[in-house]
């Protein structure tokens, strides 16, 4: 892989045109954002200590990304994902997990879309044609290879510094015991398959978390799990309108302020980005299934071995696409123009709801009111190394349940690493409130969601 890398104006030049964008797009207007309401400030716990090792993802802030995994949100349907994926003039497509309608908001939707993407660009393209990928996540290196394999002259455009998009892998040996992810490395067995098949061959290089267990702060808990959620969407189907999943569960007699059932709802929005008072009852999230395998290791490296050979520039922001049915220019935010014959984009939904691209002429309506309708969720992810356990259960999948935790699932991998580190999930609107905490107060909320799996010191106890 020959890798470039502009240094001018990132950032700045997306910014600058989103600016310029928000005062003259025409509708259809975006999808108005939450309210959000600053919740009680947390202190640290005493029982549960200052973390040895501390990463956390801030992907709902982060301006290649604005969110983790697109989700339907009430009124929309999956015919938003596939107006979105239409090429436009055959010249520009569409490629990413928003795109894929089997498997969407995963790594295995992403590479599939890519694919369709791709083979619907080489089926119009000529012999060899020089054609620009925007994005390196698993979607831009899928389609930049199959490309590149049919002969065209591909240059792949990536805004940051480093590739692999929504998968980031931090490796390092001396802290951790295995590399911390930030993005995807969950997946069911099917999707390890798949995965296996399409993009790498994980091997034996997994984890399985399938020991769960609930905490209050009375201790043992009932499991927690997605009954109540499945029965209010089974009842949804007959209702003669959509409605968001909370509704859904007032409506079939459930309480959402139930401390299961919002722990239930937190693992879902954990898993899936979606917000419970947004998503829709009648294409719903995925709820998490029982077992779920992590997979350890360098994750961008095994991505990046596609890249083998290709032209990659990082660092290089797209700012702006203009097409026509002879070909597309590229505006990067260094200010340079190239020519392409055709581009594939595969930038996150939350980048093109927030015209970080600018497209010239605008997109058809049906792209803009599929990249309006479709909602782009949240998940941030904390992996904390502590000295010591400062618990006993072997569970590898906690719940916390009632109390004020911002965090309510934690991932234990002391069982498969023999050392104390364990992975917190936030998802849905409490993911987008905690990214935007300062690392010292991220850290406090963090300790404080673990303190019903704390042993009590002694003379409490
Ligand atoms: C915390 C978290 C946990 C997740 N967990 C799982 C999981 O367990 N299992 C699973 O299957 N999926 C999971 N996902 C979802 C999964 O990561 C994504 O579905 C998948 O990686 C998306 O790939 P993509 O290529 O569509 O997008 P991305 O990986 O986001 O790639 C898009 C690329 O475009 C680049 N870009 C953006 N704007 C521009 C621009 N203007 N110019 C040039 N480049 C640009 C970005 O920097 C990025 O590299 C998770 C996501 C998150 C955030």
């Amino acid at each position: 892989m020959s890798i470039t890398r502009r240094t001018l104006l990132v950032g700045a030049g997306a910014g600058a045109v989103g600016l310029l964008l928000a005062a003259c797009t025409p509708e259809p207007q975006p999808a108005p954002t939450r309210t959000k309401t600053p919740g009680p400030r947390p202190t640290a716990p005493s029982a549960v200590p200052a973390p040895a090792g501390w990463l956390r993802s801030t992907w709902a802030t982060d301006p290649y990304s604005f969110g983790s995994i697109s989700y339907l949100p009430v009124g929309a349907d999956p015919g938003e994902r596939e107006r979105l994926a239409e090429p436009v003039l055959d010249r520009v497509f569409f490629a990413g997990e928003a795109v894929d309608t089997a498997n969407p908001g995963t790594v295995i939707g992403a590479v599939d879309a890519a694919r369709r993407a791709a083979l619907a660009l080489i089926a119009s393209a000529g012999d060899t044609e020089r054609i620009a990928v925007v994005g390196a996540g698993a979607a831009g290196v899928i389609a930049a290879r199959m490309l590149a394999d049919a002969g065209h002259d591909v240059t792949v455009f990536e805004a940051r510094e480093r590739l692999g998009g929504r998968i980031r892998s931090e490796v390092d040996d001396e802290q951790w015991p295995i590399p911390p992810q930030l993005g995807a490395w969950l997946l069911g067995g099917d999707e390890l398959t798949a995965l296996g098949d399409r993009l790498v061959d994980i091997g034996d290089r997994t984890l399985t978390l399938d020991a769960p267990t609930a905490r209050t702060a009375d201790g043992e808990a009932p499991a927690v799990d997605g009954t109540a959620v499945a029965q209010a969407v089974q009842s949804a189907e007959s209702q003669a309108s959509d409605l968001p999943i909370i509704d859904a569960l007032i409506a079939s007699g459930a309480d959402p302020e139930d401390p299961a059932l919002a722990a239930s709802l937190g693992w879902m929005a954990a898993m899936t980005g979606a917000d419970p008072a947004r998503a829709s009852s009648w294409y719903p999230p995925a709820f998490p299934a029982d077992a779920v395998h992590g997979v350890i290791g360098d994750l961008d490296a095994f991505l990046n071995e596609h890249l083998d050979g290709l032209d990659v520039t990082t660092a290089s922001p797209v700012v702006r696409i203009a097409y026509d049915d002879r070909g597309v220019s590229l505006r990067l935010g260094t200010g340079e123009a190239l020519s392409y014959d055709r581009v594939i984009v595969t930038a996150p939904l939350g980048v093109l709801q927030k015209q970080g691209i600018e497209f010239a002429p605008a997109l058809p309506f049906s792209h803009r009111g599929a990249i309006s309708a479709l909602a782009s969720g949240f998940v941030e992810t904390v992996w904390m190394r502590f000295d010591e356990a400062f618990w006993t259960t072997e569970a590898t999948i906690w719940h916390v349940v009632g109390g004020d935790a911002v965090i309510r699932t934690w991932l234990n991998l002391q069982p498969f690493t023999g050392e104390p580190v364990l992975v917190g999930l936030v998802g849905g609107p409490e993911a987008e409130q905690f990214a935007d905490l300062s690392e010292r107060d991220a850290t406090i909320a963090a300790r404080a969601s673990l303190v019903f799996f704390a042993e009590p010191p002694e003379d409490e106890g």
